[in-house]
């Protein structure tokens, strides 16, 4: 057990509700309080608790700094989705895939998904990776009323095996740096898997997502709403990426997360340790938002590149942005003090108690990354879109740093098309937010008995918050 990070070099004093100021200059203008209320499906007069879903924080190099005016999805625009399928009385179970097995002749992989940059430290006491089981029990709470089971190895027996094209092959000339092709196989078919070397060297080798995903579909069980894949090694998507962490195809109900980049070894060198002290909920922390939007400015707009693809592909029309020193510009416009009450919030209560327990386990930590993300892919295959509404689980993520920033909750608005998925029509589904937060208080209450802190102490802090004002909304 021990407190690999300090939480509590800073305060977290202020917290703040608005985006950052930086958005502005780059032309992210958010739907105001009245159209985010009616984007929910609330009622003419009724309010979202705005102080417990700050906004998104939209600093340099996030997923709405590069596309800062993706269009937003609404609850009736989602109803309308062409793509979206219905959860039916057939199609009501999430599938999840623990990790494929290697077999032995292709047993080289099986140093894929060691980080490179290990200490000798890290390498004498090798983290284990999340237990599928545990991610499997968060998305029963996360996806409350859908049933969540493991694809189990005994039925479905995923291997990773040599592709049988380049046995033959191997005995003509070969490069020598080649590495053999790899087959996803089940019982009864294989799918060849592209491989690459890793290209900023953080692993070894890594895997095609897109080979992956046509293997996933080709295992959809027949009474699956979706199957989502967790994999043990580093993927990518397309030929720039230096990697890719998840991705769904929601209209295929499929989606592959890999665990590579939040090891918790490789994630330590890839964050700064300014970043790791504001993970989320203390990235609403108003010190921590001015000084990255000052910190990457006064790096002439940092690298630029965007380093990790998530889910969704976007054109981005080589748009050249002219940085302007903040701290000499105004503030963001405030909100109405009526619709922005100050923190009297489940942010507060978050940031509270995520000071207050930050022990916690390599293990838990990785695990609360896994959860998240298997939930955000998750979220695709209910056919929600990137949230630009809100600080939310189905925000577009652009940086392993922006990832951990994000709340594992669903906003008001994304939270109501999970609603209306699982639990139906307005009329019937009047319990399913609580009975959701509830679900999800008792899996964070579980790990705290764990003495597991951090993430979970956080969402427990929001949770029993969000419950309160739900009953006082009654
Ligand atoms: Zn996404
Ligand atoms: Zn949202």
């Amino acid at each position: 057990m021990s407190s690999l990070h300090d939480h509590n070099v800073c305060a977290h004093k202020d917290l703040t509700s608005s985006p950052s100021g930086y958005a502005e200059q780059v032309g992210y203008v958010r739907p105001s309080a009245e159209q985010r209320a009616r984007a929910a499906g609330l009622k003419r007069g009724q309010q979202v608790a705005e102080g417990s879903f700050p906004a998104p924080l939209v600093l340099p190099n996030d997923d709405l700094d590069l596309d800062p005016k993706w269009p937003p999805q609404n609850v009736r625009s989602w109803v309308r989705g062409k793509e979206r399928n219905e959860v039916t009385d057939d199609r009501r179970t999430l599938y999840i895939a623990p990790p494929p097995r290697i077999d032995s002749e292709v047993k080289h992989m099986q140093s894929w998904s060691i980080p490179c940059r290990a200490s000798d430290d890290d390498s004498k006491t090798r983290i284990s990776s999340p237990n599928a089981h545990d991610v499997a029990q968060y998305l029963q709470a996360f996806f409350c009323g859908m049933q969540v089971n493991l694809l189990e190895p005994s039925v479905v027996p995923l291997n990773f095996m040599r592709w049988q094209d380049d046995k033959r092959r191997s005995k003509k000339r070969k490069r020598s740096d080649e590495v053999p092709s790899i087959a996803l196989a089940n019982a009864t078919e294989a799918v060849r898997i592209r491989s690459r070397r890793c290209p900023d060297g953080a692993f070894l080798q890594q895997l095609n997502l897109n080979d992956l995903l046509d293997a996933v579909i080709s295992n959809l069980p027949a009474d699956a709403y979706s199957l989502l894949m967790l994999m043990e090694q580093d993927m990518y998507e397309e030929e720039d990426d230096d990697y890719c962490c998840g991705r769904a195809y929601g209209g295929s109900r499929c989606a592959v997360v890999s665990m590579a980049r939040y090891n918790p070894t490789t994630l330590a060198s890839n964050i700064s340790t300014l970043t790791f002290s504001h993970l989320w909920p203390a990235s609403h922390c108003a010190d921590n938002v001015n000084g990255l939007v000052i910190e990457a400015l006064s790096e002439k707009g940092g690298k630029g590149k965007r380093q990790l693809r998530d889910d969704r592909q976007t054109s981005h029309g080589g748009k050249t942005l002219t940085l302007v020193d903040l701290t000499s510009s105004s503030p963001p416009p405030a909100e109405p003090a009526s619709t922005t009450p100050q923190f009297e919030s489940a942010m507060v209560e978050a940031v509270r108690r995520w000071a207050a327990n930050p022990n916690t386990t390599q293990e838990s930590r990785w695990l609360s990354h896994i959860c998240r993300t298997a939930s955000h892919e998750l979220g695709h295959c209910f056919g929600i879109d990137h949230c630009v509404y809100y600080a939310c689980n189905m925000q577009g993520t652009s940086s392993i740093a922006e990832d951990r920033r994000q709340p594992p909750y669903l906003c008001p608005v994304d939270a109501e098309k999970v609603k209306r998925a699982i639990a139906g029509k307005e009329k019937e589904n009047g319990r399913w937010q609580t009975d959701q937060y509830q679900a999800l208080l008792r899996f964070c209450k579980d790990r705290m008995d764990k003495d597991e802190g951090d993430l979970w102490a956080g969402l427990a802090g929001w949770l029993e918050s969000r419950l309160k004002e739900c009953r006082e909304d009654l």
